[in-house]
């Protein structure tokens, strides 16, 4: 992880070119051989209607079985992932999946499962589905859990539901829901696809619910507040039981927000300081690969009040020792998706929870947070840190270098270079960065991070050139980010067709 000088990347093109598939293609290659036909041949023109028909070929590669392989092994090595780097990503904890979960997941006998077979049939998975429902309850110290919703997202959906079939049940629908200034987008979203008034609750400037403005906001119209704590900036608000114990004062509801738990597994039980209702990312807490639209689960926990309005299906035991799924709840709020849940997910779950044990999970926590606190205080001293630790599992710091014309833009791009993956920007403060380090991370990565995060603060004062056109070891450098995305151009280009060299390469008019 050294920093790599500027001279040495002077059109360099330290990835080697790399061209199209369609560059590649030579007529007549194929990489597939097809057995003898064994069914008579029909002319399209006589079985397909005409106007879906053309008499040009489609424009697509011709190469060979090698070359196809090769080229797209090549490209998979420039992926950035989990497997491959460090993923100091705040908010949606990006941990090391654990192998042994895409083994239990991907075992035959669970994958090739389908959601119509009798009960009889599925006896194992329905077994381990109850397992993981009990384990989930116990964490969060709360009665009762359904696996269903598929996202965290979408368990803050299905947790205003039950929250809002509870009110109407008790005096009558409450339309709206408080969310403290810091709260994830998804919270006021969830809210107004539930049919709710998001109203915003001011933070305290050390990032703690504003108990003043919380006591003007709340009326006998809030159904609920929606908190997530650790907070989004890192810190836990020990408020909390203060916070819950005036909700329920005005029979309104505690929703946790569940997506930082990596700070406080088996630490504390969200029941046991009054929350109601909270979702769990299992894909963030509980390791499932996910980003870029890949899977999740965001089960939610309830409290006793709460537990008969749940979705169905239910999992639950029979009093013979078999399991079965139960509909026959009243109150229920309904199916809040297809089929029982993302049974992949709560597979990798179920063997996370197992493979770690109570015990280890809660050392998860305590070293996530320790991963947390040591990078702060061994960055404290170069950036700007707006609030005050301990910290939880993450921490918010601001690169203070607008004199030298550097952003965290800027510090994000170079990070690259040392083969980090840049972390959140500009949330849930603005200019600032979010640094998660998980506690999955050695001491020899947080220590090389440390270095980084110096050698870049350095470069900010000294060279802040470098630091405009980073990342410099990647095939394109700075790409206009908008464009980059709804035009992307993915032709590589020379170095020398380029001009001036790497600083230029793939500047925002690459493309147009
Ligand atoms: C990730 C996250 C969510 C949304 O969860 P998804 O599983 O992405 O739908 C909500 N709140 C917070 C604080 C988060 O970090």
């Amino acid at each position: 992880m050294s920093p790599i000088e500027p001279s040495e990347l002077q059109g360099a093109g330290l990835v080697p070119p790399e061209p199209l598939i369609f560059e590649m293609s030579s007529p007549g290659a194929c990489g597939a051989s097809l057995p003898p036909q064994d069914v008579p041949e029909l002319d399209a023109w006589s079985v397909i209607p005409s106007e879906l028909l053309t008499d040009e070929s489609p424009p697509l590669p011709e190469v060979g079985e090698c070359d196809a392989v090769r080229h797209f092994t090549r490209l998979a090595r420039r992926l950035f992932s989990v497997d491959g780097n460090f993923y100091p990503l705040g908010s949606c904890t990006m941990k090391y999946n654990p192998k042994i979960n895409e083994r239990a997941s991907a075992m035959p006998s669970l994958a090739n499962l389908h959601p119509y077979q009798p009960e009889e049939d599925v006896q194992g998975i329905l077994g381990m589905l109850h397992e993981l429902r009990a384990a989930l309850a116990e964490i969060a110290g709360l009665a009762e859990v359904s696996l269903q919703p598929s996202a965290g997202a979408h368990g803050e959906m299905t947790g205003l539901m039950v929250i809002n079939a509870y009110h109407r049940d008790h005096g009558g629908v409450r339309p709206k829901v408080l969310t403290p200034d810091t709260a994830h987008g998804t919270n006021p979203a969830s809210c107004a696809v539930c049919g709710r008034h998001a109203t915003v609750v001011a933070s305290q400037p050390d990032g703690r619910v504003d108990m003043a403005d919380l006591a003007k906001k709340i009326d006998e119209q809030t159904a609920a507040l929606m908190i997530t704590n650790p907070s989004t900036v890192g810190v836990w608000d020990g408020q909390i039981r203060e916070i819950a114990k005036i909700l329920h004062d005005h029979g309104a509801m505690l929703y946790l927000d569940g997506a930082n738990m990596n700070a406080i597994l088996g630490i504390v039980r969200p029941g046991d300081v009054g929350v109601d209702v909270m979702h769990y990312n299992l894909h963030k807490t509980f390791s499932t690969p996910h980003g870029c639209g890949g899977p999740g689960a965001g089960p939610i926990a309830v409290a006793g009040h709460l537990s008969e309005y749940l979705p169905v299906p239910q999992v639950i035991r029979r009093d013979d020792g078999t399991y079965a799924w139960d509909s026959d709840r009243p109150k229920t709020i309904g199916k809040v998706r297809s089929f029982y849940g993302q049974i992949g997910v709560l597979i990798r779950a179920w063997t996370y929870i197992r493979a770690l044990g109570p015990d280890g999970l809660r050392d998860a926590s305590e070293k996530a947070v320790l991963s947390a606190n040591y990078l702060a205080a061994r960055l404290s001293d170069v950036y700007h840190f707006p609030f005050a630790g301990p910290y939880a599992h993450e921490f918010i710091m601001v690169p203070e270098f607008r004199d030298y014309g550097v952003t965290e833009l800027d510090v994000a791009k170079r990070l690259i270079d040392y083969g980090v993956h840049p972390p959140t920007m500009s949330w849930p403060i603005a200019h600032c960065l979010m640094i998660e380090p998980t506690e999955s991370e050695s001491l020899g990565t947080l220590d090389a991070f440390v270095e980084a995060m110096r050698a870049i603060a350095r470069d900010a004062k000294e060279r802040p050139e470098l630091l405009h056109h980073a990342p410099l070891t990647m095939p394109v450098n700075r790409l206009d980010e908008v464009t980059a995305a709804r035009r992307p151009d993915l032709r590589w280009r020379p170095p020398e067709a380029a001009s001036g060299g790497a600083a230029d390469r793939g500047g925002p008019s690459q493309s147009s």
